[in-house]
């Protein structure tokens, strides 16, 4: 919502904003609650009376949730949430074209406008609101309703436009105001401010399942609305496979989704210590990503594990190594990166971890480093 219109109501006060009218037009159930939802929400605390226009039921939107709808029953599953984030925003109108979702592009363009003109004449709004001309992310149906709402705006009020509607009793109105909705691009990496907050924290935090799968889909609409700039994807490992090794760049930050890791630091001289052992819900490589530093330690899937993984960008074909002679010539500063109180540590000698460490399974291609050949001896 432009600052235009939120002034004229903020200055007139609740009971003045009464009588005013805003309506939504959108192309799926959910455009309204992303492109307009907490405007949506205070205006209609504030007593204006509002009307949502969806083109269309849905149908061809993703199901994330088997429990919740089917292919056959999407259309009616999504109709129905429309319906209760209206209720709940305090929209008093919802009205459906009864479009085929996708299929926007594909109407004869003044049928699809007509029909918006028709709502606009019955309902006689003060403001419209609809998607900016890019579509909030360039989804077709998001930037056809834009197209054919911006052109119902100014037919509306035209009467020679659609006159088989005057002919039928509406009259033309103006509508004062159109706003596009308009999501500024931030470019945020959601990692850095993740790992901001876990190294910031007095305990460890472990989520919920729900928590893993919240911040999947986070950071997946927020990646399309660019408003972060993360690649994210899950990843699996099998048991005995390196995560993270010890001195290379940190360039990513690990939510254990299951199964678990070991995290072990090597000293200079190449005997190995377990510092703790991470499962669901936890996350790892935060140290080095919030000091921007290289790894402090090396992260081993201790059984089959499966990862969120945030990185700044997909992942290089190649990965970048940190040279094997660094922990001779340059021994890490680890300590002040490993609180004591977070580490119920346990020794672990060398000949044992590498036992534990099958050879066949290296995370990337390369020739062993010095250490790494240790560990596999
Ligand atoms: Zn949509």
């Amino acid at each position: 919502m432009g600052r235009g219109y939120a002034r004229t109501v903020r200055a007139d006060g609740p009971s003045a904003a009464s009588g005013l009218r805003l309506l939504g037009v959108f192309a799926h159930p959910d455009d309204e609650v992303f492109c307009a939802g907490g405007t949506f929400a205070r205006y209609a605390k504030q007593g204006v009376e509002i009307m949502v226009v969806c083109a269309t039921r849905g149908e061809a939107g993703q199901i994330r949730d088997a429990r919740i709808a089917t292919r056959r029953t999407i259309a009616a599953v999504r109709e129905q949430e429309l319906r209760s984030a209206c209720d709940r925003l305090g929209v008093r109108h919802v009205r459906l074209l009864d479009h085929r979702d996708g299929e926007l592009s594909d109407l004869e363009f003044d049928s699809l406008v007509g029909e918006i003109v028709a709502a606009v004449r019955e309902f006689r709004p003060d403001v419209l609101v609809t998607f900016g001309p890019d579509g909030g992310y360039g989804h077709p149906d998001h930037v056809r309703i834009s197209e054919a709402t911006t052109a119902a705006c100014f037919a509306a009020g035209d009467e020679t436009r659609y006159r088989e509607q005057l002919a039928a009793g509406l009259a033309p109105h103006v509508t004062s105001r159109l706003y596009h909705a308009y999501f500024p691009p931030r470019g945020m990496l959601l990692m850095q401010r993740l790992a901001q907050w876990l190294v910031g924290r007095d305990a460890r935090f472990a989520g919920s399942p729900e928590f893993g799968y919240a911040l999947l889909l986070l950071a997946e609409q927020t990646a399309t609305m660019r408003y972060i700039r993360d690649h994210s994807q899950v990843r699996w490992f099998p048991a005995g496979c390196y995560v993270l090794e010890q001195g290379e760049p940190s360039d990513g930050l690990f939510l254990v989704l299951s199964g678990s890791v070991e995290v072990r630091q090597e000293d200079p001289a190449g005997a190995i210590t377990l510092l703790r052992r991470l499962g669901p819900g936890e996350f790892f490589g935060e140290l080095g990503v919030a000091g921007q530093r290289p790894r402090s330690a090396h992260v081993v899937a201790a059984e089959h594990l499966t990862c969120l993984v945030l990185t700044p960008a997909a992942p290089e074909s190649f990965a970048r190594r940190a040279k094997p002679t660094r922990h001779a010539a340059a021994p890490m500063e680890t300590e002040a990166l490993v609180p004591a109180s977070r580490t119920p540590c346990a020794a672990a000698s060398a000949a044992a971890t590498a036992a534990a460490l099958p050879t066949s399974c290296q995370k990337k291609r390369r020739a062993p480093s010095r250490h790494a050949e240790r560990l596999m001896r």
